[in-house]
């Protein structure tokens, strides 16, 4: 079981700053006015209904979208200035999604290799090294001759998460990484995610496993229509909800 241990998180500069953020498609307002901080080595989990904005906002942190207003900065860097190199910036952002995406057609370890040799630059020698050492990390070592579809969900999953920490990235985003899961595979990629925590990976984190926002995260962000509704301590937003909306929303997910 996860435990409720505190996080020994090491608080420093910001490294993600949103500023009256905005985002809308066509007509639709996916992100309305949202600004958020995180600092070096916290991780912050981010709850809300379906459609909320969830995951705008997470694409918008690496810009697989472009926002229609507002700033980002990636520690330090400011991506919606024109100078700056957004491939530079998102090698340093990891995103790991509810479908895993992962080449069918490649090897567990050159599906881990690929993105380092591409982009890092490294050789195939140091790229697998490394590679091995990121599976050894997720507890998978053994399959890195197989192929996504001879591995399970929350294997698959696992590998997705070795493939992102094997370019050494200083942020790690996941957009509801255990959704796509059978029940009883979710602990393992969990398991994974709170390792990395403790270990001090800043992590933005769409889920709605409150048992590991409550070990992991320093901060959770309750999002309704586009915008922040509050932001708590997790033990504070679960227990102390002050908005209504907070409220029904926790009473609809928490019951089961
Ligand atoms: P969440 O992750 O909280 O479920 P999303 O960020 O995916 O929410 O979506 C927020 C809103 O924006 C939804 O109404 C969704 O339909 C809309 N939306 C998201 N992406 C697109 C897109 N590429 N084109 C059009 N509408 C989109
Ligand atoms: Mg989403």
């Amino acid at each position: 079981m996860l435990d409720d241990a505190p996080t020994p998180h090491v608080l420093g500069d910001e490294i993600i700053i949103i500023e009256n953020l905005y985002k809308t498609f066509g007509n639709v307002r996916a992100v309305y006015d949202f600004s958020m901080t995180v600092r070096r080595g916290e991780v912050v989990v981010i709850v809300g209904p379906s459609g909320s904005g969830k995951s705008t906002v997470l694409r918008c942190i690496n810009h697989l979208e472009t926002p229609s207003q507002g700033d980002i900065y990636i520690d330090g860097v400011h991506l919606e200035d024109k100078k700056t190199d957004i491939n530079a910036v998102r090698a340093e952002v990891g995103m790991v999604f509810q479908q895993f995406n992962l080449f069918g057609h490649l090897s567990v370890l050159d599906n881990i290799t690929l993105a380092q040799r591409l982009i890092r630059k490294r050789s195939r020698a140091e790229a697998e090294r490394i590679g091995m050492e990121q599976l050894e990390r997720v507890g998978i070592p053994e399959k890195a001759r197989a192929f996504p579809r001879q591995l399970s969900g929350g294997q698959q999953q696992r590998v997705a998460i070795a493939r992102s920490l094997a370019m050494n990235p200083k942020i790690m985003l996941f957009d509801e990484p255990t959704s796509a899961l059978d029940p009883e595979m979710i602990k393992e990629v969990l398991d994974v995610m709170l390792d990395l925590a403790r270990g001090g990976m800043t992590m933005v984190v769409v889920t709605h496993e409150m048992g590991f926002a409550r070990s992991a995260a320093d901060r959770v962000v309750f999002m309704d229509q586009g915008c922040v509704v509050e932001t708590a301590a997790p033990k504070t937003l679960f227990n102390n909800p002050q908005h209504e909306r907070t409220k029904l929303f926790l009473s609809k997910i928490i019951s089961h």
